[in-house]
């Protein structure tokens, strides 16, 4: 909590829901907050790098030097991929990079969309930078990349792959960072959720199982115990607050995390809505301050030191095996969120949503293709192949495949980089989207652009660009 507030005390965390609701578009999402502009100089922005990539939210301007510095817009040729002198010295990637969804632009069902695969390993060897950027989760960034790469028969790494839960590293490190405070995680698997936030650096990792393990009691409904949640569960590094027991013995919660979508509803919203009604954190406890209608109208909840609770990913639906959308983790949310309401006498949950269509993600991701673009340049000093160039530009033009509307392309949309980079959306026919299945006349978040596919995405951009590369 503690360090939830401070980052939206720095204007870097839109919460989901303030201590007055905020107003909810026609899709149910929740509306975002302005976007912090122009609170730091170049000089700061330019300290911000990766690895530890710093603090939550910080601005996107590493390696993106300002609009007003870039040298003038040049022209590519092929005579320039051949050598030409003026070249030689250059080492520069295009003035332009991609950001990919995957489900539905680069796979279907797991299996690799016609084009996609020629897409990719062309931009790789013409140093045009890319990331891919997912709303799934569930898996460590490097075993996801590792099976992405081997279905696309390209070479992919964790350095341009970001996925919902990614950015939640960020909250590790820093003088107010969760890292060495106890955390619960929870997910589709909640012990492989545990070992992503090891892996992320988080040291004091918690589980619904463990919990339940300590204490039976919590959940009176327990087939599961045994034959589940037995297997993973640790012990908890302090025991459950009990009547009588010192607060500073007892376990405290300080903020919890859905990484992907959970399997066991009941029991993961029953510790959520313990750990919310709480005082400050310390499960078994309950605030006196719930409730309290001399506090302001709902004020009093969730003010008393509770964990932050963050999901990763706003999607109630996404596309599965099965003929007709599955609920997603936005479902969950919409779960926790409506128990908290009926609990309450109708207070909004209070909670910080990231993930396709929040600003933070694509903050976050253009953080990450700043950095990626950077290593692209390394890799190409002194050689002619990176010549493919507007040399010495900064990056102008960030392109979004996406096939989804609401997520994609409105996410795309909306951002508003502070580096002055252009976002542009393009809307593949691959994926959920089509004329057919809402959208064809009206469209509420209309792209920049719409193609079959995604080659044919990346050829629209690439003539847009004024690219004059081999033909894609
Ligand atoms: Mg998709």
């Amino acid at each position: 909590m503690k360090a939830t507030r401070a980052l939206r005390a720095a204007g870097r965390l839109h919460t989901a829901a303030a201590p007055t609701a905020r107003p909810r578009s026609s899709t149910g999402l929740l509306r975002r907050p302005a976007l912090m502009r122009g609170s730091q100089t170049k000089s700061a922005r330019s300290s911000l790098s990766r690895p530890g990539i710093g603090a939550w939210a910080q601005t996107a301007a590493a390696g993106l030097p300002s609009r007003s510095t870039a040298g003038a817009r040049q022209p590519y040729s092929t005579d320039k991929l051949m050598g030409h002198d003026e070249c030689l010295v250059s080492s520069e990637a295009p003035g332009f990079a991609f950001v990919f969804d995957i489900d539905g632009v680069l796979l279907h069902v797991a299996k690799p969309i016609p084009g996609a695969s020629e897409t990719l390993r062309y931009l790789h060897e013409h140093n045009i930078p890319f990331i891919l950027l997912t709303n799934g989760g569930g898996k460590p960034e490097a075993e996801r990349v590792r099976d992405l790469g081997e279905r696309l028969g390209v070479h992919l790494t964790t350095a341009n792959f970001v996925q919902s839960h990614t950015p939640f590293q960020d909250l590790v490190a820093g003088p107010e960072g969760l890292g060495d405070k106890t955390i619960l995680v929870t997910g589709s698997d909640p012990e492989r959720t545990r070992r992503i936030a090891e892996g992320y650096g988080f040291k004091m990792v918690v589980t619904p199982a463990d919990i339940l393990a300590a204490q039976p009691a919590i959940w009176p409904f327990d087939p599961l115990l045994e034959s589940a949640y037995a297997a993973t569960a640790r012990p908890l590094p302090k025991p459950l607050w009990e009547p009588g027991m010192a607060d500073g013995d007892a376990l405290r919660l300080d903020a919890m995390f859905v990484f992907n979508d959970p399997r066991d509803w009941a029991l993961d919203i029953q510790i959520i809505v313990d750990a919310l009604a709480s005082r400050g954190g310390l499960l078994g406890t309950y605030s006196a301050r719930n409730g309290r209608a001399d506090l302001g109208p709902g004020e009093g909840w969730q003010s008393d030191g509770q964990p932050a609770l963050y999901f990763s990913n706003a999607d109630l639906l996404w596309s599965a095996g099965y003929h007709l959308p599955r609920f997603g983790q936005g479902a969950f949310q919409a779960a926790v969120a409506g128990v908290w309401e009926r609990l309450t006498g109708g207070v909004a949950l209070r909670r910080t949503v990231i993930g396709k269509p929040y600003a933070e993600t694509y903050r976050y991701a253009e953080r990450v293709l700043a950095e990626y673009r950077r290593e692209v340049l390394e890799r190409t000093a002194g050689t002619t192949v990176g010549a493919a160039n507007g040399a010495g530009e900064e990056l102008r033009a960030v392109y979004m495949i996406g096939d989804n509307p609401e997520s994609d392309i409105r996410g795309a949309n909306e951002y508003e980089s502070e580096a002055g980079t252009e976002w542009c959306s393009v809307l593949v026919r691959t994926g959920v989207w089509s004329p057919e299945r809402g959208g064809g006349g009206r469209m509420a978040y209309r792209p920049t652009s719409i193609a079959d596919d995604v080659r044919a995405a990346v050829r629209w951009a690439l003539k847009r660009e004024g690219w004059e590369g081999p033909p894609l």
